[in-house]
């Protein structure tokens, strides 16, 4: 079992740690140390299992292919008989070899065999010579032009795919399309994988309203709870939809709680920053074990990350302060799951799931890859940039004129504007240190379109 460190010992570990300055770098530093992979798995079917993680490695019960075989339509031969500089005439003889079919007969010295793709190599020929290579000789013989072949052209070998007894997919990889017709290419019909996770959410704020409610003055519809769900669900998991939750302690608690008792992790948006007059941050606290941060990111900055119980934190430290055994088997039968406490603005939930909560829930889910794919492309325009704090500019890739990967910002970057998300496929990542970019200069992008 892993051991679940606290906050305040993960802090410890972490040098120049910061809550009030934080750099990006470091949230995911902090959040590797937090989250532990799932140790439960389950043997599911391979259509299941799409999208999952292999818990366990794959080893290939057989070769594939299984045989010597043809890659071309044409004639297979003895590949000695290629003499350098020469052409060769060759008799053929018996039955074509098909595919399917192990074909049988005694091939002499000047002889060949016509063969189809993907038939078995007659024993003792490692050469195809494809049809359209050949002319026609003298009395039903074939003629290889000089030079035209060399010995194993046109054969693939048994196990060039995979061999028998090898590793074929790894544990902690991702079951994805490819992976789930390579498993069918060893006759398999299920693999093992991690369990689903499952994550609860829900919205804060007394001006957020949910679809259905009739529009009023100051109040805006919910648009988190709506991105965290597409999130979620392309991630492959279950996901439990708690709301909009008022600015009551009683609803918040009841939420936090229920989400606790249910759910691996639990994500909000809003109501972290500091001078928030809302509830939810003094629940976090009274709830559960948590950091609240100030990173050095734009758009961003808020964020509150620990784990949160469904008993109430001032009880358990009281019953541990009691010491008695009783107040121990009360805190292990305590309930806990991961809290991601997003910011409201609505940019900023999807910047911060993708920067730093995509690749803790990978980790949970027991994925070994878990660092989000970057690019380098040219920037199309200058941009401006502070050191000191990283930032995250919607970004549309695309193919300059040149050949090479572009990168033009979109729209107005304010963190609430959404539209800006809508029209980008990546993230422009300008590092903590990096200064202003220059027109033409490269930078990195994390790319989110068929990512996310
Ligand atoms: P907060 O972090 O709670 O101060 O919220 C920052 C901004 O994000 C405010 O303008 C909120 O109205 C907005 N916001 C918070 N939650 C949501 C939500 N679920 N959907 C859309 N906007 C939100
Ligand atoms: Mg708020």
């Amino acid at each position: 079992m892993h051991p679940m460190k606290t906050i305040e010992q993960i802090a410890a570990e972490l040098q120049g740690y910061d809550p009030q300055a934080l750099r990006a770098a470091d949230v995911n530093a902090f959040l590797e140390r937090l989250v532990a992979p799932v140790t439960e798995t389950e043997e599911v079917g391979i259509f299941e299992a799409l999208g999952r993680v292999l818990a366990q490695g794959v080893v290939s019960p057989i070769s594939v292919p299984p045989h010597d075989n043809s890659a071309m339509d044409g004639y297979a031969l003895d590949g000695a008989q290629l003499v350098p500089g020469q052409a060769l005439v060759l008799r053929p003889v018996g039955a074509t070899a098909f595919a399917g079919k192990a074909w049988v007969g005694e091939v002499g010295a000047g002889e060949c065999v016509k063969i189809m793709t993907g038939a078995i190599m007659p024993a003792g020929l490692d050469t195809v010579v494809p049809q359209e290579l050949t002319g026609a000789g003298p009395d039903g013989t074939i003629r290889i032009a000089a030079g035209l072949l060399r010995r194993g052209d046109n054969r693939r070998r048994a196990g060039e795919d995979l061999m028998q007894g090898r590793v074929a997919l790894a544990k902690g990889a991702l079951f994805t399309p490819a992976a789930i017709g390579l498993a069918a290419s060893l006759g398999l019909k299920t693999v093992t994988v991690y369990r689903r996770l499952r994550i609860a959410y829900f919205s804060t704020g007394d001006e957020i309203l949910s679809l259905g409610e009739p529009p009023r003055e100051g109040a805006v519809y919910d648009s988190n709870r709506y991105t965290v769900f597409g999130l979620l669900t392309r991630l492959g998991l279950q996901v439990i939809d708690l709301g909009v939750v008022r600015d009551e302690p009683a609803l918040l608690e009841a939420a936090f709680r229920r989400a606790a008792a249910e759910a691996d992790a639990v994500i909000t948006s809003g109501g972290v920053s500091v001078g928030e007059a809302d509830h939810t941050r003094s629940m976090m606290k009274q709830l559960g074990d948590v950091a609240f941060w100030r990173i050095a990111m734009r758009p961003g900055r808020p964020m509150a990350v620990g784990r949160i119980r469904s008993q109430m934190q001032a009880e358990s430290a009281y019953n541990a302060r009691q010491s008695s055994a009783g107040s121990y088997q009360n805190e292990e039968s305590t309930a806990r799951s991961v809290l991601f406490g997003l910011p409201g603005n609505p940019v900023a939930v999807m910047v911060t799931f993708l920067a730093f909560v995509r690749p803790a829930l990978l980790r949970m889910m027991g994925c070994t890859h878990t660092a989000p794919p970057l690019l380098r492309a040219a920037s199309a325009e200058a941009l401006r940039k502070k050191p000191g704090r990283t930032e995250y500019q919607r970004g549309l890739v695309s193919v300059a004129a040149d050949g090479r990967l572009q990168v033009r910002s979109t729209g107005n970057q304010g963190s609430g504007v959404l539209s800006s998300m809508v029209q980008a496929n990546g993230l422009i990542v300008l590092h903590h240190d990096q200064g202003p970019v220059a027109a033409g200069e490269m930078v990195d992008v994390m790319m989110f379109d068929g990512v996310v």
